[in-house]
C-alpha cells in the first residue's frame, strides 16, 4: 500500500512544473487557506465581501497571469493560470469569477482588441485592482443565444449612443468600467469599453441568489449614454470577438472546478475516516470507499484532461471545441462529486459547519453561465456530426 499518496495530485501530473509556477500556485493556495477560507461561510451568508480580497488577489498575480507583463500580466504560462484558478476556486467559485471576470473577460479583450492608449490607460490599473471590471454580454431577452442581443450602438454625429441592458454581470455592482457588447444598425457587433460612471448608466445589484454569494452580480441600465469612438475596441468586431474572450474565461472554469471538488473529497475523505456509525469508521465501509474511490478517480481523469488542455493551450494548438467540452465534462464532474461528497457527511454536509452545500450552490451557477452545460453538449455534437442543432 502507497503511504505517501498526494490526494491532491494522485498521478503525480505536477512533477513536470516549473519552479516559478509553483511557488505562485501555493502563493494563493495559502492566501486561499489563511485569508478567505476561516471566513468564507459567513462571507457567503452576508454576501459581505471584504474589500481587501480584490487587492490581495492583484497582489498575488491572479489577474491575468498569463497575459504579457506589459499588458499587466505575469507572462506565465496558461498552465499557471489554470492553477490559480484551481486553487482560488478550491476556496469559493464566486472568488474564481472575480478573477476570471477580471482578467478573461476584461483586461484579456483590452489586451488583444484594444488601442495601445487604451491599453496604457486601462491594464495595469486592471491588474493593480485599482480599476474593477465587468463583462456585459448578457441580456434578460438574450442568454444562451447572445447573437439575439438588443443593445444597440446607434451613430449620432461624431459619437454614438448606447442602449439596452445587461443582466447577470459579475461584478457589475463594484465595477469601474465594463466591457459592453452591442449591435450597430447593420447587426455588426462591437466590443466597447465603458466607464460605468457616465451619465445614463445606471447598475442594480441582483440581490436574491442562493448561488455565487461571495461574488456580486448585477444589471447593468444603458439609457442614450454617449459613446465616442475612442472607448469602443477597435479590433473587436463580430460576436466571434466576445467569444474569444469566453474561451479564456471557460479554460480557466475547466482547471477551477478542480478545486472545488477537491475541497469536497477532502472534506468527506476526513469525515469518513472520523465519524463512527454500526462501531466502526464510515470510511471502513464498501460503500463509502466506493464513493471515495470513484471521486478520487473522476478529480484525477478532469486533471489529466486540462493538463493536456493546459499544454495545447501553451503551443497554440487549443480549439475552442475542447474548451467546450472541457468545461462541461469537468464542471459535471465537481458537481457529482459535491453531491456524493454530502451524502457521505450525512445531515452534517447541509449545514456551514462544511464548505460543500456552498460548493454545490455555486457550481449550480458555474454549469449555467459562461455557456450551459446543454448548450456545450450542442458545441460537441455539431462538431462530431457537422450537423448545428441550436436552432
Ligand atoms: C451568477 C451568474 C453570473 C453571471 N455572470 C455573467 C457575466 O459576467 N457576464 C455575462 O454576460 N453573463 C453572465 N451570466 C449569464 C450567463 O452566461 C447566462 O445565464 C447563460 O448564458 C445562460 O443564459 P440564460 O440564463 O438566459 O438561460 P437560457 O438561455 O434562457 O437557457 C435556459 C435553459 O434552456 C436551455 N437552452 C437554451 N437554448 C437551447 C437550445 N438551443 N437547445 C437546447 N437547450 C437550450 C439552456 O441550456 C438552459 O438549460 C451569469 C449568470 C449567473 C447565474
Amino acid at each position: 500500500m502507497r503511504n505517501n499518496i498526494n490526494h491532491l495530485d494522485y498521478f503525480n501530473l505536477e512533477s513536470n512544473l516549473d519552479p516559478d509556477t509553483l511557488l505562485v500556485r501555493d502563493a494563493v493556495r495559502d492566501w486561499v487557506d489563511k485569508a478567505v477560507r476561516p471566513n468564507l461561510e459567513k462571507v457567503a451568508e452576508s454576501k459581505k465581501v471584504p474589500d481587501n480580497w480584490f487587492k490581495e488577489m492583484a497582489e498575488l498575480g491572479c489577474f491575468g497571469p498569463s497575459l504579457s507583463e506589459e499588458h499587466g500580466g505575469l507572462g506565465m504560462s496558461d498552465l499557471a493560470y489554470g492553477l490559480i484558478m484551481q486553487e482560488l476556486e478550491r476556496g469559493d467559485s464566486g472568488v474564481r469569477s472575480m478573477a476570471s471576470v477580471q482578467g478573461a473577460l476584461v483586461m484579456y479583450p483590452i489586451s488583444i482588441f484594444g488601442s495601445p492608449e487604451q491599453q496604457s490607460k486601462y491594464l495595469k490599473k486592471l491588474s493593480l485592482g485599482n480599476t474593477i471590471g465587468c463583462f456585459g454580454l448578457t441580456e434578460p431577452n438574450h442568454g444562451s443565444n447572445p447573437g439575439g442581443m438588443e443593445t444597440s450602438l446607434v451613430k449620432d454625429g461624431a459619437n454614438y449612443k448606447l442602449n439596452g441592458t445587461k443582466m447577470w454581470i459579475t461584478n457589475a455592482p463594484v465595477a469601474d468600467i465594463s466591457i459592453i457588447w452591442a449591435k450597430d444598425t447593420e447587426g455588426k457587433v462591437y466590443g466597447i469599453i465603458l466607464e460605468l460612471s457616465k451619465k445614463g448608466v445606471s447598475v442594480e445589484t441582483i440581490e436574491n441568489k442562493w448561488s455565487m454569494r461571495t461574488s456580486l452580480t448585477g444589471t447593468i441600465y444603458l439609457d442614450d449614454v454617449i459613446i465616442e469612438p475612442g472607448e469602443i475596441l477597435p479590433g473587436a468586431r463580430g460576436l466571434k470577438a466576445a467569444l474569444k474572450c469566453l474561451n479564456k474565461a471557460r479554460y480557466g472554469i475547466a482547471w477551477g472546478v478542480i478545486g472545488a471538488a477537491q475541497d469536497c473529497y477532502e472534506t468527506a475523505r476526513k469525515y469518513a475516516l472520523e465519524r463512527t456509525q454500526f462501531g466502526k469508521p464510515l470510511a471502513a465501509f464498501q460503500l463509502v470507499q466506493k464513493k471515495l474511490a470513484e471521486m478520487l478517480t473522476k478529480i484525477t481523469q478532469a486533471q489529466a484532461l486540462v493538463f493536456q488542455l493546459g499544454y495545447l493551450s501553451d503551443s497554440g494548438l487549443v480549439t475552442n471545441g475542447q474548451i467546450s467540452m472541457a468545461k462541461r465534462a469537468n464542471v459535471e464532474m465537481a458537481l457529482d462529486v459535491a453531491r456524493i461528497s454530502r451524502q457521505i457527511l450525512g445531515a452534517m454536509g447541509i449545514t456551514q459547519d462544511y464548505p460543500i452545500m456552498r460548493h454545490i450552490m455555486n457550481l449550480e451557477t458555474v454549469i449555467t453561465y459562461e455557456g450551459t452545460h446543454d448548450i456545450h453538449l450542442l458545441v460537441t455534437g455539431q462538431e462530431i456530426t457537422g450537423i448545428s442543432a441550436f436552432t
